[in-house]
This record gives C-alpha cells, sequence and structure tokens, in this order.
C-alpha cells in the first residue's frame, strides 16, 4: 500500500483541507513554500506515465480542487505553481500520482539549479 493511501484510510495522519469520493488534499509534511498541498486522488496511479485516457475527468478534479483551495487559501490572486514530478529526474518520492499546488511567496522560475 503507498503511503498516500494509509493516509486516506486514517492509517496515518495528516492535515487535510478537503476530502470527497475521488480525490483528498493535504498539506504536505515538509512544506517548501507558505502554501504547499498535495491533491492526491483516491485511484492508484503510480506516475504522470500511468494516467490513462479514461482518467481525464479525474485528473480534471484534481486542478479544480487545486483551483478552489487556491482561492481559499488567499493566494490565486497572487498565483502559484501547480506541478507534478515524476519518476527519478522529476525528484518523484512517493509513487502514488500528486499534483502539489505552491504558494505564498515568489517561486522564482521554473526549476531550481542541479
Ligand atoms: P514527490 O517528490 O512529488 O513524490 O512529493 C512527495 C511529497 O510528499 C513531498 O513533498 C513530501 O514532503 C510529501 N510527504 C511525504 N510524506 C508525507 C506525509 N506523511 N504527509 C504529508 N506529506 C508527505
Amino acid at each position: 500500500m503507498t503511503l498516500f493511501e494509509k493516509i486516506m484510510n486514517g492509517d496515518l495522519p495528516a492535515d487535510f483541507v478537503h476530502q470527497d469520493d475521488q480525490a483528498v488534499a493535504f498539506r504536505d509534511i515538509n512544506p517548501a513554500a507558505p502554501v504547499h498541498i498535495l491533491i492526491v486522488p483516491r485511484k492508484v496511479i503510480p506516475t504522470t506515465n500511468d494516467i490513462t485516457d479514461e482518467d481525464g475527468p479525474l485528473i480534471g478534479h484534481m486542478f479544480a480542487i487545486a483551483r478552489d483551495l487556491a482561492k481559499k487559501e488567499g493566494i490565486a490572486d497572487d498565483g502559484y505553481r501547480l506541478l507534478f514530478n515524476c519518476n527519478r529526474h522529476g525528484g518523484q518520492e512517493v509513487y502514488h500520482l500528486h499534483l502539489h499546488l505552491l504558494g505564498g511567496r515568489p517561486l522564482g522560475r521554473m526549476v531550481a539549479a542541479a
């Protein structure tokens, strides 16, 4: 079972900011910005490589949750970043798809130097 399944099952604690039948969102345990939330589908999809055409509505739903949370967190107007990490070069640590919502300060351009 993935770490995020354990969180969704209630076996591990998390600071939830959204829960519905398709996806949940909780605060990242090691925030990289003042607002750092992970939007996680209940369906286990290991990486963005594993997204199927049938997952389209689910992925759209994740972005809708991110949009609503950005507004709720007060970062919608100043702006924020949404990102998926994929595999080793993407720096993925947890192999259960999740969308990062980052904001609350200027985030700089794209990627940090290696
Ligand atoms: P990624 O590198 O895209 O796989 O991101 C995984 C994220 O999960 C990292 O930002 C971690 O800080 C975060 N994380 C790991 N364990 C937990 C946890 N127990 N609760 C909340 N966030 C976590």
